[in-house]
Order: structure tokens, then C-alpha cells, then sequence
């Protein structure tokens, strides 16, 4: 299993994004959870192109990625599981774990310095949230997150399997929980205690910061729980609550070119470091 894998990586990996990807497509338009604001075809196509330009710029930027750099440490033993002697499948559990760990940790870095605000909060500024939502991330924030993934492949010394199939799970989550699928309260209520749904993710879209700020978790929902940073229900509800940040509100911001300039443009407000936003209260 695991060699077929590794054999066939880019077929595995291109398969399960377009399988992931259309299925959340049909459902989304079978069962909405809300409706959309903005035509499909402007948000879709932009946000689309978007992931070329990323998957483009990171092949080209990088060497080796995170599956590759893997089977470097294997074969000159760099790492901590290259070096104490694990069973396969406790190193393969661990290595996936820590890794999703470590993204929750940069979510929660990338939302506190207002520097790495101004990347990541082109995520946030899209005005509907649907599964083309979890494709939209800045090209320097996908560089710069290659690069903590990649010091942390080294340094865990993570079984290549492990980071293959943890880079299929977190793209296959971030497509299902950032979709518009209205799934029943009580499948939601069960399936939250080992995934993040798109509920408890879409709060992390609310306009409202003291939700922005919180639950940072892409595939399971623990570490929000453990470290306290878990709201499980928007305070408008999920029909009445507001997409979005406060910056960047026009349909003209959805489009490509805007977004990459995105971070330049305006202040880095509404990181979770800015102390107006702790003691912002609504009047109503
Ligand atoms: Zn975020
Ligand atoms: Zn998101």
C-alpha cells in the first residue's frame, strides 16, 4: 500500500483533489448551508487560477518539497525517527499528528503578527465561503509554509508515507470543511469530535474578530479544544452571521490581481494581537 503510494504520488495526489474537490462542487449545490452573495463564476474562476499560480511558484521555488525532503532524511538518517527505532505505524500516527499540530500552530502565528496577518488575511477577505474558500491562500504565505513544513519533516524525521498521506488528508479537509454543505446538526454534533466540520470552520470566517480568532484547526478539531481556542457556534447563527473582514468588501477585491496585492494595501487591523479588538463589543 504504502509503495503503490509513493509510486504513484502525483496521480494519488491529483486524484484525490479533483475526486475531493467535484464531489464537494454537487453536494454544495444539493444541500446549501446558506446562500451565496457573489456570482460563482467571478469568485471560482479567480480563486481557481489562484491555486495554479501557487502549485506553479512553489514547484518552482523549492528543490525538494515536503514528501521529498522525507525520503532524503530516510536515506542519510536525519531526524528524530531516523534515528530511535519506532514501529512503522506509531511513527506514521506521530508524524501526522505533529504535523498537523505544527500548521495549527503557524495558523495561530499567522494570525497574531500583523506581518503574516497581511498574507494570510486574503484568505479571510473572500465574501462567500464555498470550497473554492480552502483553495485561496497568498503564494508567500504557501512559500513560507512550505518552509516550517519542511523544518519539521527534517527535524521529526517523518516516514515519507506519513507526510504524503498527511498532505492528501489536510487538502481533502480543507475542501470538505470549507464547504457551503448543510449537514444535520446532529451528523455535525458526532462528526466534530474527530474532524472539523464546515460550521465550526466557517466561525473562523466570521467578520466579527473574536471569531476570526478562533478555531484554527484545518483537519482535526482537538487542538482547538486542548489549547482553548474553540467556539463552537457563531453568535449571529450561521444564516445571519457576516463573511469576511472588515477590509476589502467590493466584488472588484475578489479578483486576482487584487488579491495578490492584498497585503500591501491598507493596515494590518484585526490581527488577534490587536488590542482594540479584545475589548470591542457589539450594541446589540
Ligand atoms: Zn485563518
Ligand atoms: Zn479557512
Amino acid at each position: 500500500m504504502g509503495e503503490f503510494l509513493m509510486v504513484h504520488e502525483p496521480g494519488v495526489r491529483v486524484v484525490a483533489f479533483l475526486f475531493v474537490l467535484v464531489a464537494m462542487m454537487i453536494w454544495e449545490l444539493a444541500a446549501p448551508r446558506r446562500r451565496l452573495e457573489i456570482p460563482r463564476v467571478i469568485r471560482w474562476t479567480n480563486n481557481l487560477a489562484l491555486v495554479v499560480i501557487d502549485t506553479a511558484i512553489l514547484r518552482l521555488a523549492f528543490p525538494v518539497l515536503a514528501v521529498g525532503l522525507a525520503g532524503l532524511a530516510a536515506e542519510r538518517g536525519w531526524g528524530l525517527f531516523n534515528v530511535i527505532d519506532l514501529p512503522g505505524w506509531l511513527a506514521f500516527v506521530a508524524a501526522i499528528l505533529i504535523l498537523d499540530l505544527a500548521i495549527y500552530l503557524q495558523h495561530v502565528l499567522f494570525h497574531a503578527v500583523p506581518g503574516l496577518w497581511r498574507l494570510h488575511r486574503m484568505h479571510h477577505a473572500d465574501l462567500d465561503f464555498d470550497v473554492t474558500t480552502g483553495l485561496r491562500f497568498h503564494p508567500v504565505e504557501i512559500l513560507l509554509s512550505m518552509v516550517i513544513k519542511l523544518a519539521v519533516v527534517g527535524a521529526i524525521g517523518a516516514p515519507a508515507v506519513a507526510v504524503l498521506a498527511f498532505e492528501v488528508i489536510l487538502n481533502a479537509t480543507s475542501l470538505f470543511n470549507h464547504s457551503n454543505i448543510a449537514l444535520p446538526p446532529r451528523v455535525d454534533r458526532v462528526l466534530r469530535l474527530i474532524l472539523v466540520t464546515p460550521d465550526m470552520h466557517r466561525v473562523h470566517h466570521s467578520v466579527d474578530p473574536r471569531e476570526t480568532n478562533s478555531n484554527y484547526g484545518f483537519s482535526v478539531p482537538w487542538w482547538d479544544r486542548l489549547l482553548g481556542t474553540y467556539v463552537a457556534q457563531p453568535a449571529k447563527g450561521h444564516r445571519g452571521m457576516e463573511i469576511g473582514i472588515d477590509q476589502f468588501r467590493t466584488p472588484r477585491d475578489l479578483w486576482i490581481d487584487r488579491m495578490l496585492v492584498q497585503p500591501l494595501r491598507g493596515p494590518a487591523s484585526g490581527h488577534a494581537l490587536d488590542p482594540r479588538i479584545t475589548t470591542r463589543r457589539d450594541p446589540d
